[in-house]
Parts: structure tokens; sequence; C-alpha cells
């Protein structure tokens, strides 16, 4: 892989194993394959997005933190798909609300299927995935009215409801999260996933999210445990 550094030099990884998109999915699978002792190269299209910049403003987040705009679609224009592109992927502006698999359905994969390492392996990434993310209950300070009525409504119609955990730390409720937190107060997949885990390019900025300049890169990569992230374009 040729990629090309901040100040344009251009430079060759090799790697055992390189993970395309550095998400929900590619950042756990890197983190875990690079503990695990692999050489793993973590490549992302997005740029490292530093949260102080965000100014909560659909005009100018949308086309930041989401692939196409927001407005990437399916190939027939049918559906949006909403994803994110940068450094988390998605994760950066998800809605922050943490759903563990539910049971019945581990349960009807791990019989028809067979899940790896078995259901107790499961439960453990999943019960780490949570850790990992900060998942904690909501508590009843974090409703806001639109929740109290759906509550309310539940309750007078005498349907079941629940809260769902969700991974935000000290949240003072704007409402802004699909634009990605200005406050950085979401643990996303470079706190959970990342940040230990990754060693810095010599010359280039570490992946602590407030540290790294947002300058409107397309590309980044960057090496779990054994080396480097780096900030600019890179050609394959
Ligand atoms: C608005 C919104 C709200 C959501 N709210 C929630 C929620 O509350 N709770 C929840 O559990 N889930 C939520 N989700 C869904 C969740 O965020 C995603 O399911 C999850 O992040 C998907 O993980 P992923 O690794 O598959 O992809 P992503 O997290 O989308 O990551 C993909 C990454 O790959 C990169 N990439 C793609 N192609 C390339 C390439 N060729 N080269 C290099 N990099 C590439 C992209 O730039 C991106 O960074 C939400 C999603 C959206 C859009």
């Amino acid at each position: 892989m040729i990629a090309v550094d901040p100040t344009g030099r251009a430079q060759e990884f090799r790697a055992e194993i390189v993970i395309v998109g550095s998400g929900a999915g590619g950042s756990s699978a890197a983190r875990t394959l690079a503990a695990a002792g692999c050489d793993v190269l973590l490549r992302e299209a997005g740029e490292h997005h530093d949260p102080a910049t965000f100014d909560q403003r659909e005009e100018t987040m949308l086309p930041r933190l989401y692939a196409g705009g927001g407005a990437q679609t399916t190939a027939d224009q049918a559906i949006v798909v909403m994803s994110g592109r940068g450094l988390g992927g998605s994760t950066l502006h998800n809605t922050a609300l943490c759903v563990p698999p539910p049971p019945a359905i581990l349960d009807r994969f791990d019989r028809e299927a067979g899940l790896p390492g078995g259901r107790a392996a499961v439960d453990a990434a999943v019960a780490d995935v949570l850790l990992r993310f900060g998942a904690r209950p909501m508590l009843a300070a974090d409703e806001n009215r639109s929740n109290r009525l759906l509550r309310a409504g539940a309750e007078r119609l005498g349907l079941s409801y629940e809260s769902p955990l969700h991974n935000r730390e000290v949240c003072d409720r704007c409402g802004f999260c699909i634009l990605g937190c200005a406050y950085n107060r979401k643990r996303h997949a470079v706190f959970a996933f990342l940040e230990e885990a990754v060693s810095p390019l010599p010359g280039c900025p570490p992946p602590a999210a407030q540290s790294v300049r947002s300058d409107g890169g397309c590309g980044a990569g960057l090496r779990p445990k054994a080396a480097v992230p780096f900030w600019k374009k890179i050609a394959c």
C-alpha cells in the first residue's frame, strides 16, 4: 500500500492484515487483531475530525461527516443510505443508543448456524463492547418532553417500553448527536477501540480526537499497536 503523508511524501506500508474502514466494525476488528499480535493497517477514507470544529449546522456537518453529504442512496435512488465518513465511521454521528443483541436472536443464530466460540464467547464480546463504548442507563433527567409523552402514551395503552443504554458522558442534551457531538461527550469508536491501540507515525499527531486538526483531507490510515496513523490522501 502506498500512502501520502501530511507533507506529501509517498510511503509504502506492508501489513499482515489491512482493514478498510474505521467504523464500528473495522475499528473493533483492528483492535482485536492488533491485541492478538497481528500486524494490522487500518485504512480510513474520511478525515480524523476534531469535535471542536463541529458547528451543529446541517449544511456544514452533513457534507463533513456523511458519505455523499448525507444524500447517499441505493443504486436506484429509492432509499437513502446514511453512513459516516471519518475516523470512527458512523459512530461519530450516530444517536448513541446501545442496544445489545436480543438473547432470543443470539440463541437462534447459535442453534441454526453456530456462534463462533459459542454463546458464552459472544456474550463476553458484547459485554466488552458495551464497556468500551461506556454504555450506561438513561436517567429520568435524560428524557425530554417527547420521551415523556411517548412513555405516558405507552403506559396508557398498556404497552411495554424500555429506555436503551447510551454512550454519552456528561451529556448536555443539546440534541445535535447526528451532526457530531461538538462537546465531544460521545464515546465513539475512536475512544472505544483505537486510542489505546494505536501508535503514531513519527511526525504525525496521535488519534486523540481533540488533538488532530480537521483539514479537509480525504484519507487516513492508521496502524493499531505496531505503528502508524497518517492523515492525508491514500493511493493504493
Ligand atoms: C444517523 C444515524 C444514527 C444512528 N444511530 C444509531 C444508534 O443510536 N445506535 C446504534 O447502535 N447504531 C446507530 N446507527 C448505526 C451505526 O452507527 C452503524 O450501524 C455502525 O456504525 C456501522 O458500522 P460499520 O463499521 O459497518 O460502518 P461505519 O461505522 O459506517 O464505518 C464505515 C467506515 O468505512 C469508511 N470507508 C468506506 N469505504 C472505504 C474505503 N474504500 N476506503 C477506506 N475507508 C472506507 C467510511 O469512511 C467509514 O468511516 C446510526 C446510523 C446513522 C447513520
